[in-house]
């Protein structure tokens, strides 16, 4: 045992405490079956291997700290000027540097809850306080309320669509009613992880969005592209709140291996759009047997599905095994569309659930 006069280590700050762990989805035993983390069950696009195996050679030098290639890529990809965008380790940190740049102790972040459960945890790193504003039965955003709970201490809110974990999108218009009534100081980051997967003709289009000043849009190379495991993802924004995202980030954050990867997988359009559109009818079958079966599942337009099975979730997610699924305690249960085999597997097990439940 210590003497009593022993002095105390280093302590971390106290707002530590308070974040909430980051539950990533459990290994399944066979990587098929894992459906709990909303990856991608295709391989990476072709031709991005060789073009990230070919960066590998030269890794005893530290990457283009400007992102310049990936920027350029980005910018005739989506055809906006390169100092729109903001890149980083996956379009988490990405959020992460944007609420370390605009938010502190004694602001208020708002966001929809359920959602994704990394903004809780990036809001209280920053130091800031967390609003959650709870989502409709049906699981989509209640934008009136998320609007009320903005005051003069909100300095950005988060509009998730689709929104993870529950399916749903914020539509566009709904969402122009809500940027009309923000006030101009109050960033709104539109998070846009699943948009490749929308098929809803009046889904929010954050893109479009971007003549406010107030918009970000975050985006990712880890779900339908195929790259979560490289970690590349980035904002667009106005050059202003892109610069504030680039300095808030670490240098030589995304390497030049994720961002070779990144650059060829937006070359490989049409095979991203071939693959995307599988996965979108797998979607619509795994919902439209679900809701034979019946379950009461809300409207998804990402590549996962939501059963709001509430207090029966982990239990779901035991039962389920090995097929590796997503339980939120006390509220549901979030499966990601997989390859056809993993999917069937799942609608076997939902239809067994039901005749035991
Ligand atoms: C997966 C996901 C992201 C992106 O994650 P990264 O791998 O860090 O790019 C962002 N937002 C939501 C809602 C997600 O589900």
């Amino acid at each position: 045992m210590a003497p009593a006069s022993t002095p105390p280590g280093p302590q971390p700050r106290p707002t530590l405490e308070g974040v909430p762990a980051y539950r990533a989805g459990r290994p399944a035993g066979s990587d098929v079956l894992k459906l709990s983390s909303n990856e991608n069950p295709f391989g990476p696009l072709p031709g991005v291997v060789e073009k990230a195996a070919a960066e590998l050679a030269r890794v005893n030098r530290y990457p283009d700290a400007g992102v310049t290639r990936l920027y350029d890529a980005l910018a005739a990809h989506h055809a906006q000027p390169a100092d729109r965008f903001a890149a980083g380790t996956g379009s988490v940190a990405v959020l992460f540097s944007l609420l370390e740049a605009f938010a502190g102790p004694g602001d208020e972040v708002v966001h929809a809850w359920r959602s994704f459960e990394a903004y809780p945890i990036g809001i209280r790193l920053s130091g800031a306080t967390a609003v959650p504003v709870p989502v409709r039965a049906d699981g989509t955003h209640d934008l009136d309320a998320m609007a009320a709970a903005v005051t003069e201490r909100t300095k950005v809110v988060i509009v998730c669509t689709p929104n993870n974990p529950t399916g749903p999108v914020v539509t566009h218009d709904a969402l122009v009613r809500f940027l009309a009534d923000l006030p101009s100081h109050v960033l709104c980051v539109v998070d846009e992880a699943y948009v490749e997967f929308v098929r809803d003709p009046s889904a929010a289009r954050g893109l479009d969005l971007l003549d406010r000043p107030n918009v970000v849009v975050l985006r990712t190379f880890s779900k339908a592209y195929g790259l979560a495991g490289l970690r590349v993802g980035f904002a667009i924004a106005t050059p202003d709140v892109a610069g504030a995202v680039r300095r808030a980030t670490a240098p030589f954050s995304v390497t030049d291996v994720a961002q070779a990867a990144a650059v060829a997988s937006l070359d490989a359009r049409a095979e991203l759009d071939e693959r995307v559109d599988a996965i979108v009818a797998e979607r619509v079958a795994v919902v439209g047997a679900l809701r034979a079966q019946g379950w009461q599942v809300p409207d998804t337009e990402a590549n996962f599905v939501w059963l709001p099975v509430g207090d029966d979730a982990l239990d779901l997610a035991e039962t389920f095994h090995p097929v590796s699924v997503r339980p939120f305690a006390g509220d549901g249960v979030r499966v990601t569309i997989g390859a056809p085999e993993a999917n069937a597997r799942l609608l076997d097990l939902a239809a067994r659930w039901l005749t035991t439940h």
